[in-house]
C-alpha cells in the first residue's frame, strides 16, 4: 500500500511485460515488479481485498487501483477487462474511489479510452521519459514526442486525471533536454508527475552499453541537481510531483538488480536538502551575509530535515562555505511549507523570507 498524502491510499497491482511491445534499453520490467506472473481477474480481486483489510477508510480517505508496470492498454483487451472488473465492482460499490492506469504514450486511442472510462479508470499515467525524439530513439522507446500529445489529448478529452512519468540520464539526455521536457509536459496540464532518474539494471540493454563503456549513468550530485530544477519548475507550475526516485521496497531489489546509477535510498530527500540550500542560500545574500558565525533560519516543522539537509549536509556545506558554526533551526507551526526565513546572523535579528516558487533559478530556467 503506498500513501499519496494524509488521506490518500493507492492499492498498487503489477502487471508485468504482458503486452509491451518494445524493449527500452533500461527495461527489465520483470525485474523491476519483482513479478514473474501476471495476475487473472481472481488474483486482482484478493489482492485489492486483501488490502482493503487493511486500510483506513471513512470520510474523506481516498482509496485508488492502481495498475502499474508494463504497458496496461498495449494488453489485448478482453485480458485488461479482465484485470479491471474486480477494481470496477469495488467502485461501484463505494469500496474504493477511483482507478488508475500507466501505459505507453502510443498504445492509447479512442477505443482504449472507451474501454477504460466504461470501468470507471480515472486517471491515466503515460511513461513519456523524455520529449526529446533523439533521447526517445537512443532509449529505444518506440514512440516519438508527437505521441505524448496525441495521447495527452486523448486523456483530457475523456475527462480524466493526466499523469506523466519522466526520466532523466537516459542515453542522448542533457539537462537541457531535461528542462525542455519538464516544460512541454508543463504545457499539457498535467495533474500529476513522477520523475525517476535512470538506473542501470541487469539484465538490460543499457546494462551492456555500460559494459561497453557506451553509456555512462549520471553521477547522484548531477541528477540531484537536474531533479531539484525539475522539481521547483513543477511546483510552480502546480504540478502534483508524486514521486521522484525509486522506492527499493516497492520497485527493485537492490542487493542484485541495480548495477549503476544514481540510486539512492532517499533522494527525494536529498533533491528537497538541494532546494532547502538554495533558499537559506538566497536569504544570506539578501542579507548581505558573507561570513557568520551563527544564523537562525525559521521554517515550518515539516521542512527541518530539508533545511538542515540529508544527514546534516546544509549544515556542513554553510560551515565551510560561510564559516557557519552555529545552524540553528527553529519551528514556527504558523509558517506555511516551501516557506524558509533567516530570521538571525551574528546575534542580531533580521527577516528575509524566501518560498520554493520565488527562489530566482526557476525564473533563470523558464527564460531561457
Ligand atoms: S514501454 Fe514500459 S514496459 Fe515496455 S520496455 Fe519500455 S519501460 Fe518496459
Amino acid at each position: 500500500m503506498k500513501k499519496m498524502g494524509k488521506f490518500h491510499y493507492i492499492i498498487p497491482v503489477f502487471v508485468p511485460d504482458l503486452g509491451c511491445p518494445h524493449q527500452c534499453v533500461f527495461c527489465n520490467q520483470k525485474r523491476i515488479t519483482g513479478l514473474d506472473d501476471v495476475p487473472d481477474r481472481e488474483k486482482v480481486a484478493a489482492l485489492v481485498e486483501d488490502y482493503l483489510k487493511t486500510m483506513p477508510g471513512g470520510p474523506g480517505i481516498k482509496r485508488e487501483v492502481a495498475y502499474y508496470g508494463g504497458s496496461f492498454t498495449a494488453i489485448e483487451p478482453a485480458l485488461q477487462r479482465e484485470l479491471l472488473a474486480p477494481a470496477y465492482r469495488l467502485l461501484i460499490q463505494g469500496k474504493i474511489d477511483g482507478i488508475r492506469v500507466s501505459t505507453r504514450p502510443d498504445s492509447v486511442s479512442e477505443d482504449i479510452m472507451a474501454l477504460l472510462s466504461s470501468y470507471g479508470v480515472n486517471t491515466v499515467e503515460l511513461g513519456v521519459q523524455s520529449m526529446d525524439d533523439t533521447v526517445l530513439f537512443k532509449s529505444g522507446r518506440g514512440h516519438s514526442s508527437r505521441d505524448v500529445l496525441r495521447a495527452s489529448a486523448f486523456v483530457k478529452a475523456w475527462g480524466m486525471n493526466l499523469g506523466f512519468q519522466m526520466m532523466i540520464g537516459l542515453p542522448g539526455d542533457s539537462e537541457k533536454a531535461d528542462l525542455y521536457t519538464a516544460s512541454e509536459l508543463i504545457a499539457l496540464k498535467p495533474d500529476l508527475v513522477r520523475i525517476y532518474p535512470c538506473l542501470v539494471l541487469k539484465g538490460t540493454r543499457l546494462a551492456e552499453m555500460f559494459e561497453h563503456g557506451e553509456y555512462n549513468p549520471l553521477t547522484i550530485d548531477r541528477a540531484v541537481k537536474i531533479c531539484r530544477k525539475l522539481l521547483l519548475m513543477f511546483e510552480r507550475a502546480e504540478v502534483n510531483i508524486v514521486r521522484i526516485g525509486l522506492q527499493p521496497s516497492e520497485q527493485i531489489n537492490l542487493e542484485g538488480d541495480v548495477l549503476a546509477g544514481p540510486y539512492h535510498p532517499a533522494f527525494r530527500e536529498l533533491v528537497e536538502s538541494a532546494v532547502a540550500r538554495d533558499q537559506v542560500e538566497y536569504l544570506l545574500k539578501k542579507a548581505a551575509v558573507e561570513k557568520a558565525v551563527e544564523i537562525e533560519i525559521t521554517v515550518p516543522e515539516q521542512d527541518v530535515s530539508f533545511v538542515r539537509g540529508h544527514k546534516g549536509g546544509n549544515v556542513e556545506y554553510f560551515k565551510q562555505k560561510y564559516g557557519i558554526i552555529r545552524y540553528a533551526t527553529v519551528i514556527n507551526f504558523n509558517l506555511q511549507r516551501g516557506i524558509v526565513k533567516l530570521t538571525g546572523v551574528d546575534g542580531r535579528k533580521v527577516d528575509y523570507t524566501v518560498s520554493r516558487k520565488e527562489l530566482p533559478i526557476v525564473d533563470k530556467i523558464l527564460e531561457r
